[in-house]
């Protein structure tokens, strides 16, 4: 690995990054940094965000400006004003002991008559939006005939966002001469397109392999149902205490409501999407800069110009329409040599786009299972006693008051305060996930044979012998066919039609490999059993029979029979492993997700 210094670069930049902590070239740096500096052709760089690309053409763009010339000499082009402040931010602090060099962000949504005047005062680069270079061009009031060096920052981004026509305006008023830079994610036609039009024979450099996510992501994908999302999203939330994520959704609406039900559900969330002001954006994205709050819902486009390098998930509400978005969504973890997972919260007619993804990063994903209440609670039991061992303790503040908690806890035991303090925190979640139901994967229900890989946690947990109660009011029936007799919801419901007089309304369904079961209203139960016994089902004589510990009983779901209930002293009540606790304020409860949860349909 060769050094700054060998790369060329000069002394007063090697001052300034040695004071923000550059030791080492970062790859992209050492690739393109020399061949700036000896300016020998146009370049092409595959590089994510997250690599080191600002300082790869910022440090050779700086120290080739004349300083002497008061004119815009170098333009970077860039998708966002965000981006825009930000890598006019790290020229500022390159440059910082180079006398006389002038950096200007050029971007929407401020004020254009400030832009003016600084442009007047004369600068030396140009960081800028399209949209507002384009303004300022035609107010006559940029000049770019003296332009040596242009970059494109997140072309992809750019043409994406629709700045295709823009580009080529500006590009046709810098002088033929001119060394361009591209940096790109990703490779789509367009980006060929423009490199074919404006580049000559450039340097193509590919940090990393062409299109591919970054190696410290992993991909995980959950297969709920469509009307199961927000509470797998939930649960992926929950399960993860300490998440610092973004959360991708298709639409604003789709935003808005999502971050609404989180909040409403007292999650530490908030949303950013177009129809917000820019004020409301940069508030939201400060606050989530300095984790203020954990989980971001955001657009494609709104969180374009956030950059946070430590965050330890991004989750895809729904896969994008457009797959390249796929690989931006989940470049945005995994940086700065972090690791983090990505996630796709899926149902099964998106399966497609999953392996179409996977060609364009070159990785597979992993099948995630949605984790049950039990695995959720002992996770952020574990959490809270973590944060019980680390919490700061004020002595001077709270020393004084602590005489007399003592005097008034001095009856209890240490086992019993941990015992106390767990449950304050806990009892709320552990009621609520008593009472939840298990989110069903689509494969259990329909058999396809692709999904045989997928974890299937109930089957585990019904043939180990811990029956599952039925909903309230609904009876479950156990009938002796299963998906070795080509059963399905669809069959089965056919079956209950043909056999059993009048109307039946079905509720949960779960096909299992030799038997399956499926729950009908008490009221029906002995109609429905006296119609399909013994009845034939492709040469099979049909028996059916109250499944055990079948019946919903009219509410009166016993408490004891979840495994790990309290009340039972399950795993969370056990003396070895006290701890663990929500984040503050969160678990109202899943919403609908009882009403939810009703399975099946109504047959007629
Ligand atoms: P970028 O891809 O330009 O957004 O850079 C990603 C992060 O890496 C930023 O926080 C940079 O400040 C940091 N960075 C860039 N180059 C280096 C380097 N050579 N050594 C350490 N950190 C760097």
């Amino acid at each position: 690995m060769k050094t700054f210094e060998e790369l060329g670069v000069a002394p007063q930049i090697r001052r300034a990054i040695e004071e923000m902590g550059y030791e080492n070239p970062m790859p992209v740096q050492e690739e393109v940094i020399p061949y700036l500096l000896a300016e020998t052709s146009d370049v092409i760089a595959l590089a994510q965000t997250g690599t080191g690309k600002t300082a790869a053409f910022g440090l050779p763009v700086l120290q080739k400006i004349d300083t002497k010339e008061n004119v815009p000499q170098a333009l970077i082009l860039c998708p966002t004003r965000e981006l825009c402040l930000q890598i006019a931010g790290d020229l500022a602090d390159y440059s910082k002991y180079i006398d006389n060099l002038r950096v200007l962000p050029v971007y929407g949504g401020s004020s254009i008559e400030s832009q003016i005047k600084a442009l007047k005062r004369g600068v030396q680069i140009i960081v800028a939006t399209p949209g507002r270079l384009i303004d300022l061009i035609n107010r006559k009031t940029v000049h770019l005939d003296n332009i040596r060096y242009v970059v494109l920052d997140e072309a992809d981004e750019m043409l994406n966002m629709g700045f295709t026509d823009s580009i080529d305006e500006i590009l046709s008023k810098v002088p033929d001469t001119r060394t361009m830079l591209l940096f790109s994610a990703t490779m789509p036609k367009e980006i060929a397109k423009i490199t074919r039009k404006y580049m000559d024979s450039p340097k193509e450099i590919t940090i990393g392999r062409k299109n591919e996510g970054s190696n410290n992501v992993k991909h995980v994908y959950y297969l709920v149902h469509a009307r199961d999302k927000y509470l797998a999203l939930k649960r992926i939330a929950d399960y993860y205490p300490n998440i610092y994520g973004i959360i991708f959704c298709r639409t604003r609406r789709e935003t808005q409501e999502i971050a609404d039900k989180l909040i409403q559900d007292g999650y530490s969330a908030d949303s950013l999407h177009g129809d917000l002001s820019q004020q409301q954006r940069d508030y939201v994205m400060q606050k989530f800069r300095i984790k203020n709050i954990q989980l971001l819902v955001a657009t494609d486009v709104a969180a374009r110009g956030l950059d946070v390098d430590s965050l330890t998930h991004v989750i895809n509400y729904g896969l994008p329409d457009d797959i390249e978005s796929y690989t931006h969504r989940s470049g945005r973890t995994g940086r700065a040599g972090k690791t983090g997972i990505s996630i796709g919260i899926i149902h099964v007619k998106e399966k497609g786009k999953v392996r179409e993804i996977e060609k364009i990063i070159n990785k597979k994903f992993e099948i995630g299972e949605i984790p049950s209440g039990d695995d959720i609670c002992e996770k952020q039991l574990f959490n809270f006693v973590d944060r019980l061992e680390k919490v700061k303790v004020n002595e001077d503040e709270i020393g004084r008051l602590l005489p007399a908690v003592y005097r008034k806890l001095d009856w209890l035991e240490k086992e019993d305060i941990i015992k106390r303090a767990v449950s304050l925190e806990f009892n709320r979640l552990i009621d609520y996930y008593r009472d939840a139901a298990e989110i069903e994967s689509p494969s259990e229900r329909y058999s396809s044979r692709d999904d045989s890989s997928y974890p299937r946690r109930k089957d585990r947990d019904r043939q180990g012998g811990n029956p599952r109660q039925a909903e309230r009011g609904y009876v479950r029936l156990f009938i002796n066919i299963g998906r070795t007799d080509n059963t399905n919801p669809a069959t089965l419901m056919g079956l209950v039609n043909d056999y059993v007089p009048g109307k039946v309304a079905i509720g949960r369904i779960d096909i299992m490999q030799n038997f399956s079961f499926f729950e009908v209203p008490e009221r029906d139960a002995n109609k429905v059993i006296k119609g399909m016994s013994n009845q034939d089902n492709n040469g099979r004589r049909i028996s059916i029979e109250i499944a055990q510990g079948g019946s919903g009983g009219g509410g009166s779901r016993s408490r004891d029979s979840r495994p790990g209930s309290s009340s039972r002293g399950g795993s969370y009540n056990r003396d070895s492993r006290p701890g663990g606790g929500p984040r503050s304020g969160g678990y109202k409860g899943e919403g609908g997700a009882k009403k939810g949860h009703r399975k099946g349909g109504k047959r007629s």
